[in-house]
Order: structure tokens, then sequence, then C-alpha cells
């Protein structure tokens, strides 16, 4: 498979690297949105959240929550927007699962997710409930 991303992991192609351990990699995006923008990303390849192992998800959740504090001090930025781009339609070009850290700092322009979209939409309270009751059902399923 020619993935970019199990390239950098594996080592076979140069990064800006930050830390790596048995089943994650964390490096500088090559086109940084801010300065310490990273990502980080299982070694084995999985193109979304759920194709990726509970243990790879923890491990890379794990490395997000060390690394994010630490790229924001040295950046000099107070926070971070961290996303997931989980397949095409949500933004994802590269298909390896990697979760963004971008340091943020007010004044930065970018604003929350919310101004990803047009304007958040109004719905019955009923609505909401009737789509959770379904999302309930096919969580028990699942089990
Ligand atoms: P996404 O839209 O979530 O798939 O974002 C992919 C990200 O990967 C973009 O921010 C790119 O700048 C970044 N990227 C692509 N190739 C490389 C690379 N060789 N090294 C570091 N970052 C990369
Ligand atoms: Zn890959």
């Amino acid at each position: 498979m020619n993935c970019i991303f199990c390239a950098i992991a594996a080592g076979d192609v140069p990064s800006a690297s930050l830390y790596e351990d048995g089943r994650v990699a964390a490096f500088l995006d090559i086109q940084p949105l801010a300065p310490g923008h990273a990502l980080v990303v299982p070694k084995k390849h999985a193109a979304k959240l759920e194709d990726a192992s509970p243990e790879d998800r923890r491990a890379v959740m794990d490395a997000v929550a060390m690394l994010a504090p630490i790229l924001c001090k040295e950046t000099g930025m107070p926070d971070a927007t961290i996303a997931i781009h989980n397949g095409k339609a949500a933004g994802q070009e590269v298909a390896h699962l990697h979760v963004h850290i971008v340091p943020r700092k007010p004044g930065d322009g970018a604003g929350p997710i919310h101004a990803m979209f047009p304007a958040p939409q109004k719905v019955p309270s009923e609505q909401l409930h009737d789509l959770a009751v379904r999302v309930q059902g096919a969580l028990s399923r699942r089990r």
C-alpha cells in the first residue's frame, strides 16, 4: 500500500519527528496551519478511527494528551484545537488516521469548529430525542 504516513511511521520518509513508541508516531505537519501544528498517527495502518484497534486508539490519544501542552508551551500558545478528519467527506486527505494538534491563541482568526458550518440548525427536542433513541438501540444491538 502506498501510504505516506505508513512510510513516515516506518522511517522510510523523513519527517520532523516529535515522538514515537511501539504503537504511535508524531511529527510536525509539513504545511502547518499554525506554529507547532503536529500530527499523531498509529504506526499500524488504519484509515479511520473505528478501523484502529482499541490499544492503538488509546496510545494515539495518550500521545496527543502528552504532546499538546508541550507543543503549546514551546510555541507560546495557550491552547490547541485537536481534530480528526474522519473520512473523505469530513475533509480527510491522507487516508491514514491522524490526529491534528493545532496550537491556538486568541485572535488567530480560525474560530471554533462551529465556524466550519454555515449555521447551527434549530431542531425540535423530539427530533434530538428520536435520534438518541435510535443510536441507543443500535448500540445495544452491538453488545
Ligand atoms: P487531512 O486533511 O486531515 O487528511 O490532513 C492531512 C495533513 O497531512 C495536512 O495537514 C498535510 O499538510 C499533512 N501532510 C501531508 N503530507 C505530509 C508529510 N509528508 N509530512 C507531514 N505532514 C504531511
Ligand atoms: Zn498508512
